[in-house]
């Protein structure tokens, strides 16, 4: 009888208790496919940095603390540009990452204090919307680890390396994957340990890491959950994404102002 009380408490407890949340939001990125002097996560869209934006959703958000993760030298401008500029007070770190994004994310992971998720988002994302993030939430609660994406318009082929067509995926069943990708923090930060601990091993089979998930699921054999994001949570990569973006913001601009 008195066991029964206790998990009645603890359902309880669960239920009123606002879960802890935190982002990691990266910036730590050369850029080299934007083929410009200026890093593209401080390129400007409508007259503010890219970065800028991504941040502005997440403290505006339900999240309780941002790491920010730069290249090594772009702290103190981060601070004084970015941070302080624009009074975004969620953010408790600026970090420097490392050479590859899973470096940099393992940083983050490090810097952060106990919670209950993680959103890992790229700086570069600027189009990302409250609505990806609660959506997000909600699905992590449920799933323990998800991520953003949209199923594909486009039919997708799979090349060998002579540049012909191998294969032609079911259309139905593929996405391309975005940021946030969010998981219980016990979860991730295991994987990420993994990861770092096998890191030489992964680099002699000539594994390339290139998004959260793909950590997940390989060191923790786990399950992650696909959630909608949308169609205008671009990445900006390479210069014609700039003119893609900028049109989305005015277009959410010329909205709100119609309010
Ligand atoms: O290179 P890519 O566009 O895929 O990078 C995705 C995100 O990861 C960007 O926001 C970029 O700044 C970040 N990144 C990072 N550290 C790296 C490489 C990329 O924080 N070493």
């Amino acid at each position: 009888m008195k066991r029964k009380k206790k998990t009645w408490q603890k359902v309880v407890w669960k239920m009123v208790k606002k879960e802890r949340t935190s982002a990691i939001v990266l910036a730590a990125g050369s850029g080299k496919r934007m083929e410009s002097s200026t890093k593209k996560q401080y390129m400007l869209l409508r007259e503010k940095p890219v970065i800028y934006y991504s941040l502005k959703v997440f403290q505006e958000s339900f999240i309780d603390e941002i790491v920010l993760v730069v290249s090594p030298g772009d702290i103190e401008f981060c601070q004084k540009e970015i941070v302080g500029r624009y009074g975004f007070s969620k953010v408790r770190h600026i970090i420097e990452g490392g050479k590859e994004r899973y470096h940099s994310v393992a940083a983050g992971l490090n810097s952060i204090s106990e919670c209950d998720f993680v959103f890992i988002h790229d700086g570069a994302r600027p189009l990302v919307t409250e609505e990806i993030l609660n959506r997000a939430l909600s699905c992590v609660k449920e799933f323990k680890g998800c991520v953003a994406g949209m199923p594909v318009k486009d039919t997708i082929k799979i090349a060998d390396k002579e540049g012909y067509i191998s294969s032609t995926p079911d259309r139905k069943l593929v996405w391309m994957v975005q940021t946030p990708q969010v998981f219980e923090y016990t979860l991730i930060k295991k994987a990420y340990d993994k990861l770092i601990m096998k890191e030489k091993d992964l680099m002699k089979e000539g594994t390339t890491i290139t998004d959260d998930a793909m950590v997940v699921e390989k060191f923790m054999g786990h399950p992650v959950k696909l959630a909608f994001g949308s169609y205008e949570n671009i990445k900006i990569t390479t210069p014609e994404d700039i003119i893609t973006a900028e049109n989305f913001i005015k277009d959410r601009e010329s909205k709100t102002a119609d309010k």
